[in-house]
């Protein structure tokens, strides 16, 4: 499953990072939620790559974002 998000949409809620600490972080600079980086694809903090027992939590994540910041998409 992959995971992008519309990074600048992002209001800071921090209900992602809450829900799954382990898939999404505030980002030092910008205050906006990015992807862990182990999860990163190619470097992007808004898309990753997750591993299949992730994906429970980040469709979780996607439901309660109130921003509609996060997609997820089956491979
Ligand atoms: S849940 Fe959505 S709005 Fe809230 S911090 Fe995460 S991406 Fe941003």
């Amino acid at each position: 499953m992959k995971v992008l998000l519309n990074r600048e949409n992002c209001s800071i809620c921090g209900s992602c990072w809450e829900t799954c600490p382990d898939i999404f972080e505030q980002n030092p600079d910008d205050s906006f939620s990015q992807v862990v980086e182990k999860y990163q694809l190619n470097g992007n903090n808004a898309e990753g790559k997750l591993p299949a027992e992730s994906e429970d939590c980040a469709a979780k994540a996607a439901e309660l974002c109130c921003s509609d910041v996060i997609r997820v998409e089956k491979e």
